[in-house]
């Protein structure tokens, strides 16, 4: 089935290649704009992309193929899709050397604030259990706050220490000048309320941005939050400094938890682009995200974005970290995407890989967090 439309979709650009002005551009037009996305279809078309180049190139004027070809509009976004396909592979967005280069921004700004004033940032981490995991990211963090001259203050509870014991921490560190940001390490134990240690960080030391009252203004028209989220906040920046437009562009945000997709979606709609939220009750997920100029996939299923839900051209972050079995790993696992990254990237115009994508990125905006707090408290510019 591939094939036969790769062969009608050669012969068309081959035509084009020889004359701009047959109508051949029209023959199964939409026949191959479907086939176009499917990943099947590009790695046998080869020989169209080069076609599809030599056609793109030849005839880069667009007012001259609308002269030439009824539907002329259609026939230049087909012809510019096909040379993007050309490139077979997506620019990758490097979230490890972007959150470098903000690591380096703050350590800067941290030594101009602590000659200026003599204050010092400082970011008090509350860990509850023995999870392998959390006590990574933990260490983490730590090590981060480090290298950019951040003070940390470590507390690591029992698993069965009682809520109102990290209660009670939370209120000391709300009181503590030195404190400028207080983060409760997720999951917490099952006994605790997550609600109320959430709730009981104070305001403007909320630098993982999960307080409601954050939420609420990063949802309203002319209202600020203190803090943003730091995982869909990495995802912005990303787009920022790839210099990708979002402003009036189709983004479709799949997942929508209170930490990555619910804000990242607000985040979006405030840079002016028109979101649809895809979430597991939703009827026609790959239709759907298929329309997106920009895609922020945070699902936590392993490679569920296939490459026919991908629009040529489009920009991708994958925020979804998900260990899938590798005998060949040491660790007898790997990390992968929501996003099938071999396929999305022969389709996609920029995509983040996993892990170096938005991982180092999350760590990186926790950092600018706590300085903007401290800046805040100490009436620093
Ligand atoms: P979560 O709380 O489990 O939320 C997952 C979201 O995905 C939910 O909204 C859910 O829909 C939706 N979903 C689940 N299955 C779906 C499907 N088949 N089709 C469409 N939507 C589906 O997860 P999370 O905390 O947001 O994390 C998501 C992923 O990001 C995970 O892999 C996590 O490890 C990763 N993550 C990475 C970072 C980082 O720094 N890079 C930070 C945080 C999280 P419903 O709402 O309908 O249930």
């Amino acid at each position: 089935m591939a094939s036969a439309a790769a062969s009608s979709a050669a012969t068309m650009f081959s035509s084009a290649t020889d004359s701009c002005s047959r109508r051949v551009f029209l023959i199964s037009n939409l026949e191959v704009r479907r086939t176009w996305s499917t990943c099947a279809f590009l790695r046998t078309s080869k020989t169209i992309n080069n076609h599809a180049r030599t056609a793109a190139s030849r005839c880069s004027s667009s007012s001259v193929i609308n002269d030439l070809v009824e539907g002329g509009r259609e026939v230049t976004s087909l012809v510019h899709e096909a040379a993007m396909a050309t490139e077979a592979s997506a620019k990758v967005i490097d979230g490890k050397s972007v959150a470098k280069e903000i690591r380096e921004e703050i350590a800067t700004e941290i030594s101009r604030m602590k000659e200026s004033t003599g204050v010092v940032p400082g970011l008090a981490v509350i860990l509850v259990g023995d999870r392998k995991d959390s006590a990574t990211y933990v260490r983490n963090k730590k090590k981060a706050c480090e290298s950019v001259g951040i003070k940390s203050y470590e507390v690591h509870l029992a698993e069965d220490t009682s809520e109102q014991e990290v209660l009670k921490y939370i209120s000391g560190f709300n009181d503590d000048t030195s404190v400028n940001g207080i983060l409760v390490q997720l999951p917490l134990p099952s006994h605790m309320n997550e609600k109320n240690v959430l709730n009981a960080v104070c305001i403007e030391k909320d630098v993982d941005g999960f307080n409601p009252l954050n939420i609420g203004r990063l949802a309203m028209r002319d209202r600020e939050p203190l803090f943003v989220p730091c995982t869909p906040k990495g995802c912005i920046e990303l787009l920022h400094r790839y210099g990708v437009p979002i402003k009036g562009k189709r983004a479709v945000v799949i997942g929508r938890s209170n930490i990555v997709g619910m804000p990242a979606a607000l985040l979006l709609q405030r840079e002016d682009a028109t979101v649809t939220v895809v979430h597991s009750r939703t009827k026609n997920p790959e239709e759907l995200t298929r329309e997106a100029d920009i895609i922020i996939s945070a699902v936590g299923q392993p490679n569920m974005v296939k490459g026919s839900w991908i629009k040529p051209g489009s920009v991708i972050i994958d925020v979804g970290i998900n260990p899938v079995e590798d005998s060949k790993s040491p660790r007898g696992y790997r990390l992968v995407g929501d996003v099938c990254y071999e396929e999305a990237s022969k389709i996609a115009s920029a995509i983040t890989p996993v892990p170096g994508g938005v991982g180092p990125m999350t760590i990186a905006m926790l950092l600018s967090n706590t300085l903007a707090a401290a800046k805040r408290t100490n009436n620093f510019e």
